[in-house]
């Protein structure tokens, strides 16, 4: 990888995490301090730094410079959009259903787990393991197979950062995937469609 492709990835990985702890500061429940929540939750915030700087780093530097040298233009990235869409969340789902369902991943998977109630910042709060086969690869799947430039890899990660943060907002018992952490027997897919195409879809209540 050459000097400037690294200090590209270096900057992407800090932006990521700044971006990451901004949006989960922001969606702390009303009246709930950042200090208190690090006090009660330092143990897990520490693994949330350990995934964007270090296994961030470790997973996306090879990859790095093959998405770099992409010379496709922005009319490409809007076409292939779709197909990336489908294939992140294909992936997401048979990696996510997989950590349920294999005994040996479902170990890796239970230090996510130990969140019952999510809080913003539990998005990223799990083994390494899982943060590349859940959290990196389904991302970068479709942006290296379909030849996407590094930045616009780079926007779709933090895209898709934002939006695993608003799915562990704190009081969102009633939604997707926070019901899956309620009741870990469904609700595998980023989208509620997948899940309702593979029978997995649990019921959402949005009474409470
Ligand atoms: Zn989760
Ligand atoms: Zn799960």
């Amino acid at each position: 990888m050459c000097t400037s492709t690294g200090l590209v990835l270096l900057s992407l990985c800090v932006a990521h995490v700044l971006l990451y702890w901004t949006a989960a500061c922001l969606l702390l429940p009303r009246g709930v301090h950042v200090a208190s929540i690090y006090a009660m939750h330092k143990h897990s915030a520490h693994r949330v730094l350990y995934n964007q700087l270090v296994v961030n780093l470790i997973f996306l530097g090879p990859i790095a410079p093959w998405l770099a040298s992409s010379d496709m233009g922005t009319a490409w990235h809007v076409a292939s959009l779709p197909a990336v869409l489908v294939l992140l969340e294909a992936a997401f789902y048979v990696a996510h259903r997989a950590m349920h369902a294999v005994p040996w991943l479902r170990r890796f998977h239970a230090v996510h787990h130990e969140w019952h109630k999510t809080l913003p910042f539990s998005a990223l709060d799990c083994h390494p393991v899982e943060h590349v086969v859940c959290n990196l690869a389904p991302v970068v799947l479709g942006p290296v197979l379909l030849r996407w430039s590094l930045p616009h890899a780079a926007v779709l990660l933090g895209v898709a950062t934002l939006n695993t943060v608003w799915a562990h907002r704190s009081g969102a018992e009633a939604s997707h995937h926070s019901r899956h952490h309620l009741d870990p027997r469904g609700n595998y897919g980023i989208s509620a469609t997948t899940d309702r195409l593979f029978g997995t879809l649990l019921r959402v209540d949005t009474r409470e």
